[in-house]
């Protein structure tokens, strides 16, 4: 698209199809003919703002280094959708203009700015004291783990700090520098959705980091800890991995949901959007993460092989973004059987010794396993947490409905405070429970998630009954009301 042209499309067309995909296509607005004087004066500011934010957003790329986030949502206004697109609703959602805006703006302009390295943002991170460091590390090793008892700042060490020990282990030089700078650019690619966030992206890289310690097979003050008697008892699918699987679940974590609209798959798929198309309705949002991840790694994968010529960067994106296409919830019974048939190939044994192709086939699927419980590890977590995160949850997807309706759209899920508990238990259940189950039966020291769960089934059921009475009328009618298929579940990721 040629730069500094916005083009307007003008018709007297009121089809909101045919709007849509005037829009889709590229164009800026919409105008209804006769074209009113009303209708000129909202495109003159749409175009005035749009002059503005760009000039605002260039100015802060130059002069200013902070490490606050790049945020094209925010210095855009809603200039996609001016009052005279869509004749139906007088106004439109602010904070959710970001499905075009994600496709003309961060495909063309905000992945080059990931590409690009900025020795500055690097500088402008505030360096922690040793304490506040003990502090999060500390933290880190803890189940309890809640992203939003800290800054992003704090946050932004966090995933430094894990990032780093995962570099140390798979025997990389730690190099800062490097480290800061691909966890700034990482923070950049996030947006401020209500779930789909920065925070969902450490909280997912946390149980990450907490499984593989559990296992023992991170943290080396706890690999130290283990003996050649416990190594022998160890289960076949922990001694399977090795410490270049951890870097990949490591930095798949990290990037697992990179540039998320806040929109979900049916979204995409329902709206044709550009990158719909680009990727024929399949895993859409995953497919583009995995993207993100790879452009992401591009310039540091050549600096890390500098230090290291020896290093398999190439495994290390393969598991990754295996990984990261393995969190569309659309295929996730596809994964929990693969993660069945792998107990029952390693405990029979008749697979061993394995060649190099079936073992790498065995990691990779341990690791799916791994990175498809950890993100929606939120519902394991203490159930004032799990609930909160429902809560996040719940107001992304009230954006996402409103802005259907704009779009003129059915929407793909009602939100509705009254059903939430029992929404829940069919998630808990229906979804939950056979993932948790066959990570249980997998590595059984990772049993205490299935054991949460359990807990907190048991307390949305409690919240259940309050909320409508123990057996009130109209109950069982409700009860069938909960209709739950894997694409109302697409929101989870
Ligand atoms: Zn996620």
């Amino acid at each position: 698209m040629l730069p500094n042209v916005m083009p307007v499309v003008m018709s007297r067309s009121r089809d909101p199809d045919f709007m849509r995909s005037a829009i889709s296509t590229g164009a800026y607005s919409y105008l209804i003919k006769p074209v009113s004087l009303q209708a000129m004066h909202g495109l003159w500011l749409a175009v005035e703002s749009v002059s503005m934010s760009l000039h605002s957003h260039n100015h802060h790329h130059h002069h200013h280094h902070s490490c606050c986030r790049f945020s094209p949502p925010h210095t855009f206004p809603a200039f996609l959708y001016p009052p005279t697109c869509f004749p139906t609703r007088k106004t439109l959602p602010t904070a959710n203009p970001r499905c075009m805006l994600f496709e003309h703006d961060f495909l063309s302009r905000f992945v080059p700015s990931m590409l690009s390295f900025d020795e500055h943002k690097v500088s402008s991170l505030e360096p922690l004291s040793a304490d506040e460091l003990g502090e999060l590390r500390q933290a880190l090793l803890q189940w309890s783990f809640n992203p939003y008892r800290f800054t992003e700042s704090q946050l932004i060490h966090c995933a430094i700090i894990m990032l780093e020990e995962a570099v140390a282990l798979a025997g990389l030089p730690v190099r800062a520098s490097l480290i800061q700078s691909l966890i700034l650019s990482l923070h950049a690619a996030y947006y401020d959705n209500a779930y789909h966030n920065f925070y969902h992206a450490i909280d997912v890289t946390q149980c990450t980091y907490y499984l593989l310690q559990t296992l023992g097979i991170f943290n080396p003050r706890r690999r130290s800890s283990i003996t050649a008697h416990h190594e022998q008892r160890r289960f076949a699918a922990q001694r399977i991995l090795k410490p270049i699987d951890v870097l990949a679940l490591i930095v798949a974590s990290l990037t697992h949901d990179a540039g998320h609209p806040g929109l979900n798959n049916v979204f995409m798929v329902k709206a044709k959007t550009q990158l719909a198309t680009l990727y024929n309705d399949q895993s859409v949002l995953e497919n583009f993460h995995a993207a993100c991840f790879s452009m992401l790694m591009q310039r540091f994968s050549s600096q890390f092989r500098e230090d290291r010529p020896d290093f398999d960067y190439d495994q290390v994106r393969k598991i990754a973004v295996q990984s990261i296409l393995a969190t569309d919830m659309a295929r996730h019974f596809e994964f929990i059987e693969k993660c069945r048939a792998q107990h029952k190939r390693l405990q029979s044994g008749k697979c061993f010794p394995l060649t190099p192709q079936q073992e790498e086939m065995e990691r990779l699927q341990v690791c799916t396993t791994i990175i498809k419980c950890a993100d929606i590890s939120n519902i394991v977590r203490s159930f004032h947490i799990a609930q909160s995160w429902t809560r996040r949850l719940e107001e992304e997807l009230s954006k996402q409905a409103e802005l259907e309706c704009c779009l003129g759209m059915t929407p793909s899920m009602r939100v509705d405070g009254s059903k939430t508990a029992s929404t829940q238990v069919v998630f808990y259940t229906k979804f939950g429970m056979p993932l948790f189950s066959a990570i249980s039966t997998l590595l059984p020291e990772l049993d205490f998630m299935e054991k949460q769960l359990r807990s907190n089934i048991a307390a949305w059921r409690a919240i259940d009954r309050q909320t409508f009475g123990a057996a009130g009328p109209g109950r069982s009618k409700r009860r069938q009301s909960v209709h739950v298929s894997p694409t109302d579940h697409l929101h989870f990721e």
